[in-house]
């Protein structure tokens, strides 16, 4: 099969994929002000009914190279059954405790349902913590839970790509999962309670409210998936409240070092955080992302935060990583020499494209990676390139970053099945390939026999139908198949269900 080939792409203007009639509004409008203001009517109707609401109080204590001092958090969770039936108990995430180590980072210190305490009970190397309710909950009825947490953030600590850590060079701290998340449920499978994953993004969640007020030294830079809705100061401490609703999660970065470069793009604030000495790339930073706004802006559906963020910070066995509404980026790449259409370049647009695939559309990243990470990596390996550079870019850049590591691996005698869970990949290289190389070549391949009109439609509505939701390989499948004659199905099982990569080898 012949790989390479010129695209003509046509911007897809459609934007009949958004829901038009909102007859009922599952949310308040006003309430929304992560959201870009034009936006709030129409996400107000598009947001399932029942998200988990968060309100979470944290302190953050000063900081030293020896000991990051624990964080104490206070959580109120209202919980809507979605279950379709009734429950008994709530599985919690821990994704802190991932480690078989004797002393887990997070523990969860209270849990209490109508003021009465209730038993917390761990499992899966404490990073499920199933709480009993002492009641049934009725499908459709709400429950508020009450839990008090702290954890022990290390230092210099590579465990999950650097993603909770505290850099003792940059003084800068990365929170990712620093709080116990109700556990994301797949649409197919339910609760997913395997244990923490090795391979890939260990976070999975459904999409909820978030109100998090977060007290810690004055001086320090706070940088969040939320907007900043109230401030105060005191003794040499600010407290600060931030609003994310709705949002895949909630990260926290804070910062004594960083400084930020701002742009703006169709009503989203970028601002990229970076050292003082590395203005140069954080500005070009802040320019790939815009650019990767204003070209998937028409093609997926409009970016509907009023801001994103990235973040310079030590990544440990990956190149960046994503977070709601904002993306941290390694920080070896902030003191290379920027080259045109680097892999710098293409690691920030791919960032960028997971808001819609990851914040904006969640999926079981434990069971089907590829979902998020193929199409995510095919959008800016190639079509980032050919869209801002011209389609000469474009092959190029999909030869470079795509196309080589596949050869490699079908030469190697090493293909894989796509769809398959994380952890069960026999290498980590065998998932790397599986899901960055041989993934975005079966969407490349499918876009190539749909054409640009039907392909960018379908992922169009699939954004618009599963936002805020958990889609699964076949709600895609089925989003793309709706748009065109040819046999998706075949084609889809041809790349992602069977070892067939030997046939798709250039002579
Ligand atoms: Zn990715």
């Amino acid at each position: 099969m012949q790989l390479i080939f010129s695209l003509l792409l046509t911007l897809v203007m459609i934007l009949s994929g958004t829901p038009q009639a909102t007859p009922e509004l599952n949310y308040d409008p006003d309430s929304l002000v992560s959201i870009k203001p034009a936006l709030r009517q129409e996400i107000a109707a598009a947001m399932p009914a029942g998200m988990t609401a968060y309100d979470i109080d944290v302190t953050i204590p000063p900081a030293d190279n020896n000991a990051f001092a624990e964080i104490a958090g206070q959580q109120t969770v209202a919980y809507t059954n979605v279950t379709g039936e009734a429950i008994s108990q709530l599985p919690f995430r821990l994704y802190a405790n991932s480690l078989t180590a004797s002393a887990p980072p997070m523990t969860i210190t209270s849990a209490q349902v109508n003021d009465a305490e209730v038993p917390v009970a761990l499992s899966e190397n404490n990073s499920v913590a199933t709480v009993e309710l002492g009641t049934d909950l009725a499908p459709g009825d709400v429950i508020v839970v009450d839990m008090t947490f702290s954890l022990e953030v290390g230092i210099d600590d590579p465990t999950h790509y650097g993603i909770l850590n505290y850099d003792s060079a940059s003084h800068t701290a990365v929170l990712a999962h620093w709080y116990p998340v109700v556990a994301g449920r797949d649409p197919v499978d339910g609760w997913m309670l395997d244990p923490v994953s090795i391979n890939g993004d260990p976070i999975f969640t459904d999409a909820g409210l978030y109100t998090v007020t977060v007290t810690i030294d004055a001086g320090l830079e706070l940088i969040t998936s939320g907007v900043e809705t109230d401030r105060s100061e005191n003794n040499g401490q600010q407290t600060v409240t931030f609003a994310a609703s709705p949002s895949r999660d909630f990260s926290i970065v804070t910062s004594e070092t960083l400084v930020p470069t701002t742009s703006e793009v169709s009503g989203t604030t970028i601002t990229s955080w970076a050292a003082p000495h590395a203005v140069d790339a954080s500005t070009k930073v802040a320019e790939w992302t815009g650019n990767t706004l204003n070209i998937f802006n028409p093609l997926l559906g409009e970016y509907p935060w009023v801001q994103i963020q990235t973040v310079q910070a030590p990544i440990y066995s990956a190149a960046a990583v994503e977070l709601p509404q904002m993306f941290v980026l390694g920080t070896a790449f902030f003191n290379q020499q920027l080259g045109f259409a680097s892999y710098f370049e293409f690691t920030v647009a791919h960032e960028a494209i997971h808001m819609w695939f990851y914040s904006l559309v969640g999926n079981n990243q434990y069971q089907h990676a590829f979902i998020d990470e193929g199409i995510t990596n095919y959008l800016s390996a190639d079509i980032y390139f050919r869209m801002m550079y011209g389609d000469d870019v474009g092959d190029s850049t999909r030869q470079r970053f795509l196309y080589t590591d596949f050869q490699r691996m079908i030469e190697a005698n090493a293909d894989v099945i796509v769809d398959f869970p994380t952890d069960s990949f026999p290498t980590a290289s065998a998932y790397v390939n599986a899901v960055y190389t041989k993934a975005p070549l079966g969407f490349a391949a499918i876009h190539e026999a749909m054409g640009s009109d039907a392909f960018f439609g379908g992922l169009h509505q699939y954004i618009a139908d599963f936002r805020f939701r958990v889609a699964t390989p076949a709600d895609m499948e089925a989003a793309l198949q709706a748009q065109t004659d040819i046999n998706v199905r075949e084609m889809w099982s041809h790349w992602f269900e069977r070892r067939e990569g030997g046939l798709d080898i250039r002579e």
